[in-house]
């Protein structure tokens, strides 16, 4: 999101070309805002029949299509912390997270972009249930997954599908 206002001083921002890029900049005090994906985390978790743990989401953007249980980092938070909570915020299983499956840039967030740091991991505890920001939780295979949002979640997803072919 593109600031109006500078920040520092208040004064009205502006388009300036730079690099090549398009900032909105401060003439007042040469504030200038660079625009950064915001980092998120999650976890792929897998049964032992090789299903994928999805949840399905409430909200928007993309409401009523599936992903992997992922979130926004917290100031102040491991990143692995964040995949961790978010997981069991949204299934209510608690995992052990065993390595960092994937890392991806996603682009199509309506939002704004992110970087998704995606951790591989297995459930420890818990039981399985939906939680405020997932209106459904379950385990998928590969072969008869539902329709999944964001285009760096689906990369993850056939990628598992190429590898076992
Ligand atoms: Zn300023």
């Amino acid at each position: 999101m593109l600031f109006r206002y500078c920040p520092h001083c208040g004064t009205v921002l502006d388009k300036r070309e730079e690099g090549g890029k398009l900032r909105m900049r401060c003439g007042e005090c040469g504030f200038i805002q660079y625009l950064n994906p915001a980092p998120a985390a999650g976890i792929l978790v897998r049964d032992d029949k090789g299903r994928v743990l999805l949840v399905r989401r409430k909200f928007e953007p993309f409401a009523g299509l599936w992903t992997m249980p992922a979130g926004f980092i917290e100031y102040g938070e491991e990143v692995s912390e964040t995949a961790v909570r978010e997981l069991e915020e949204e299934t209510g299983l608690i995992i052990e997270i065993e390595t960092i499956h994937t890392v991806e840039s996603c682009r199509d967030d309506p939002r704004g972009d992110t970087v998704l740091v995606m951790y591989e991991g297995h459930v420890r505890g818990g039981k399985l249930e939906a939680g405020d920001d997932a209106g459904e939780v379950g385990f998928f295979p590969l072969d008869g997954l539902p329709e999944i949002a964001f285009a760096c979640q689906r990369r993850v997803m056939e990628r598992l599908i190429r590898n076992l072919s």
